[in-house]
């Protein structure tokens, strides 16, 4: 029998496998603080749990957990860990300090299938969906490698688009926000999409909380599509539509992230039609210059192209950050790291690494 793997639970999913091993409910939180709080990932260190009760889940249960393979710290501080995750396929976490808080960016899925133009992931192409397990322990083992400092803020943000892989996203977000769990609060965790319209519109459902950050990219439905083909399945009207109508709670705004790509979305006419299509949403805009990649032709705006357009946005009352881009020594887009060291081992994605890796070069 194949033997289950208990991060994939929630807490109530944890219960209800306690009971149903004739146990009582608490056992199932007593676990989860064992897992979550103290890193235990074996079953003999859980003290409080009866000798006859660890046998029994060693047999029908187990604890994974994720190991870096590499991780590349850059100057200002950025970590970036890459986690193989035993079927041959990897994924990759990054560490963002910043003004006293440790932000961890982390993956939902190996690859993605939105196929956005003017990003590396989307251009590898889509592996499979990452279990909650494997979403959940990207924070864990950060923390395992970092030592004592906190992560304080989450960010779903690097590989995959949490939306396309719902069930275990929500689970994942259940977990990081349950007091036997990481115990973190909704407010310091952050989901990134491209507005998969029905997903985006279930979410709010679910009684989680978090905070929304939308990937917009371009003020038309034009450009859009170009960059983004899920613009032509959710044109940016209705998605917009449906932000206008979100049940945010009270004082949250929606972040909407614009990467700045030369000649392409960055004119100050792009600046006024965006500050148009979002009157009325409560949000802020997070620019992004684009962060060059070799093997794509799209290039990053001069600075005072990107001063410009924030200043038309700024003008007409929005919060606009400019957000610096960290990391950028080491391989700061999303799927960078993964690629090299792929390339490096003279493997294509999805398969296993070569058994003879030649180092560095
Ligand atoms: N799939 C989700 C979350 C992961 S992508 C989403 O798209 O929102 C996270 C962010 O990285 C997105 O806003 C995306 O537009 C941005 N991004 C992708 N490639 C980039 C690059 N080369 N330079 C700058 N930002 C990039
Ligand atoms: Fe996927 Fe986000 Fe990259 Fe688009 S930008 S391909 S949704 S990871």
């Amino acid at each position: 029998m194949q033997r289950v793997d208990l991060q994939n639970f929630t807490r109530e999913e944890l219960e209800a496998f306690v009971r149903s091993l004739g146990e009582r409910s608490f056992r199932g939180r007593q676990i989860m603080r064992w897992i979550y709080q103290q890193g235990v990932e074996d079953f003999e260190e859980m003290t409080d749990i009866g000798k006859a009760f660890r046998r029994r889940l060693k047999e029908v249960a187990h604890i994974s957990s994720l190991n870096p393979l590499a991780i590349e710290t850059s100057p200002d501080g950025t970590s970036k860990f890459l986690f193989p995750l035993g079927d041959g396929n990897s994924v990759e976490s990054v560490l963002i300090p910043h003004e006293g808080r440790l932000t961890l960016c982390i993956s939902t899925q190996v690859g993605c299938r939105m196929g956005c133009r003017f990003c590396l992931t989307g251009l590898q192409g889509f592996a499979r969906n990452l279990t909650a397990g494997e979403i959940v322990n990207q924070i864990l083992a950060v923390r395992k490698a970092t030592g004592s400092k906190r992560i304080t803020n989450v960010v779903l943000m690097g590989m995959g688009e949490p939306l396309d892989n719902y069930e275990q996203v929500v689970k994942a977000i259940r977990v990081m926000e349950d007091e036997f769990g990481l115990g973190l609060s909704g407010r310091r965790i952050t989901l990134s999409t491209v507005g998969l319209l029905p997903e985006l519109e279930r979410i709010f459902s679910e009684g989680i909380r978090f905070r929304l950050a939308i990937s917009l990219n371009a003020a038309d439905q034009g450009t859009r599509s170009r960059l983004m083909p899920i613009s032509r399945r959710y044109p940016l009207e209705e998605l917009l539509e449906l932000c206008r109508r979100l049940p945010l709670p009270p004082r949250e705004r929606i972040t909407f992230e614009y990467v700045l790509i030369a000649g392409v979305n960055d004119s100050v006419k792009d600046a006024e039609r965006l500050s148009r299509v979002l009157k009325g949403i409560r949000c802020k805009v997070n620019l992004i210059p684009y962060n060059e990649v070799p093997e794509l032709p799209f290039r990053r705006p001069d600075p005072e192209r990107v001063l410009a357009f924030q200043r038309v946005l700024l003008e007409a009352g929005y919060t606009v950050p400019l957000r610096e881009s960290r990391g950028q020594e080491i391989s700061a887009a999303c799927g960078q790291l993964r690629g090299k060291v792929l390339k490096r081992r003279g493997s294509p994605q999805g398969t296993p690494p070569s058994a003879h890796p030649s180092g560095p070069g």
